[in-house]
C-alpha cells in the first residue's frame, strides 16, 4: 500500500488544501463546517476531519488517515458495521487527532483519486426541484454526472451511489444536499466542480433585487437580530419563496444548524412569538421570517448558524417562480435530529469554534 506519509508529501495534497480553503472560503461553495474533500491512493486516503471547517485548510492540519480500500470493501460487501469510520482511521505520526468526516465512505467508495464534496448554492437550488433528475442529465450530459435523489448522508449515501454509479461516472448532484467532483487530480477534479456550478446556475434565478431594508428592531424582540445577509433579508419580501417555506427543511445542513424550515410570523406576531409557536412540540426554529419585514436569527447565533442563514438566502432566491420542490419528510429530519455522528459533528464544531 502507498504509503500515507509519501501522500501528505506529495504535491497533490499540497493542492487539495490549497483547494479546500478556496472553496471553504467560498460561501456560494461551502456554508461553515459544511462540505468536505479526500485525495487517496492504493488505498490511503487523507480526509477533512469531522467539525473542521474546510476554509481553515491552510491554517491548520484538518485532514486525517483513513485505510480508504479496506473501508469501501466493508461497504461494498455490507459488511456489519461498515458505516462506523473509526474502524478504519489509520494511526499516523503526528496527524490530528480528530475523527474523520461522517461523509467519509461516500468518499472511500468512489474509485476517484481525487473527490470534492461542496453544498455548492447553485447545485442545491436544482437539486431541491422535483424534477431535478431531468434537470440535471439535460445540464451535465456529457460530464458523466448522476443525480442521486435524497438519502440520509453516511452509508445509506454510500450504498445507493453504489448502486446508481458506474465507474465512469464522474459527478454526483445529491438531491436536497449537494455536489460532488471526482478526478484523477485536484485540478481536474476543481474545473468538473466549478464547471457544474456553472452550468446549473442557468436553471435559477438571479433576477431577486437584493432587498436592502433589515428587519425593524421593534419587530425584533430581545435575543434576536436581522440576519446579516441581504439576500436572506430578500426572502421575506418575495411572495412565491414565503409560500414555498411552509413546508419542511430542504436540506440536512439547515435542519441542523437552524432547526426545521423556518417560522414564519402570523401578523401582528412578535419574532419571539413566532418562534416559540412554530417550535412547539419541534427542535426550535433558529431562522424566523417576518413577511414584508425580514428575517431574524438569535442574537448568539454560531459562526456555522449564520453562514447557514447566509447560504439560506443564496439558496432561496435562486428558485425560480415556478418550481416545484422537493422537502425531507418528518422521518427524514427525525432521523438526521437522532444520528449519533451528526451530534457528534456539532460537538466537534462548536469546540472547533470556542478553541
Ligand atoms: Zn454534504
Amino acid at each position: 500500500m502507498h504509503s500515507f506519509l509519501e501522500l501528505r508529501q506529495d504535491l497533490e495534497l499540497q493542492k487539495l488544501i490549497n483547494v479546500s480553503a478556496k472553496l471553504g472560503r467560498d460561501p456560494l461553495q461551502v456554508q461553515g463546517p459544511g462540505g468536505n474533500t479526500s485525495i487517496k491512493r492504493d488505498g490511503a486516503m487523507w480526509i477533512k476531519a469531522s467539525g473542521t471547517w474546510l476554509a481553515e485548510a491552510t491554517e491548520r492540519d484538518i485532514f486525517v488517515p483513513v485505510f480508504a480500500k479496506a473501508f469501501a470493501e466493508a461497504v461494498r460487501t455490507r459488511k456489519p458495521g461498515a458505516g462506523n469510520t473509526r474502524d478504519f482511521a489509520a494511526k499516523v505520526e503526528n496527524a490530528p487527532p480528530h475523527h474523520a468526516s461522517i461523509e467519509t465512505c461516500v468518499h472511500a467508495v468512489l474509485d476517484w483519486p481525487v473527490v470534492l464534496h461542496t453544498h455548492c448554492v447553485e447545485t442545491i437550488a436544482v437539486a431541491v426541484r422535483k424534477n431535478a433528475e431531468l434537470l440535471v442529465s439535460e445540464a451535465l450530459s456529457d460530464l458523466e454526472a448522476v443525480f442521486i435523489p435524497y438519502i440520509k448522508p453516511g452509508l445509506d449515501l454510500a450504498y445507493s451511489i453504489i448502486e446508481r454509479t458506474t465507474p465512469k461516472t464522474r459527478v454526483l448532484v445529491l438531491g436536497n444536499h449537494g455536489l460532488v467532483a471526482t478526478g484523477n487530480t485536484v485540478d481536474g477534479a476543481e474545473a468538473l466542480l466549478l464547471e457544474v456550478s456553472r452550468r446549473l446556475s442557468k436553471l435559477n434565478e438571479h433576477e431577486n433585487p437584493p432587498t436592502l431594508c433589515a428587519i425593524p428592531p421593534e419587530a425584533l424582540g430581545a435575543g434576536w437580530m436581522a440576519a446579516p445577509s441581504h439576500k436572506t433579508q430578500t426572502v421575506a419580501f418575495t411572495e412565491h419563496l414565503i409560500e414555498k417555506l411552509q413546508a419542511n427543511t430542504l436540506y440536512p445542513d439547515h435542519l441542523i444548524f437552524l432547526g426545521p424550515g423556518c417560522a414564519i410570523a402570523e401578523p401582528g406576531e412578535s419574532v419571539h412569538q413566532a418562534a416559540e409557536r412554530a417550535s412547539a412540540g419541534d427542535a426550535s426554529r433558529k431562522l424566523v421570517l417576518v413577511p414584508g419585514r425580514g428575517v431574524a436569527i438569535p442574537t448568539d447565533s454560531t459562526p456555522a448558524m449564520l453562514a447557514l442563514a447566509n447560504g439560506f438566502g443564496e439558496i432561496i432566491t435562486r428558485i425560480p417562480k415556478d418550481a416545484e420542490l422537493t422537502y425531507l419528510t418528518k422521518s427524514q429530519e427525525d432521523e438526521l435530529i437522532n444520528w449519533d455522528a451528526e451530534k457528534l459533528r456539532q460537538e466537534l464544531n462548536k469546540k472547533a469554534e470556542t478553541a
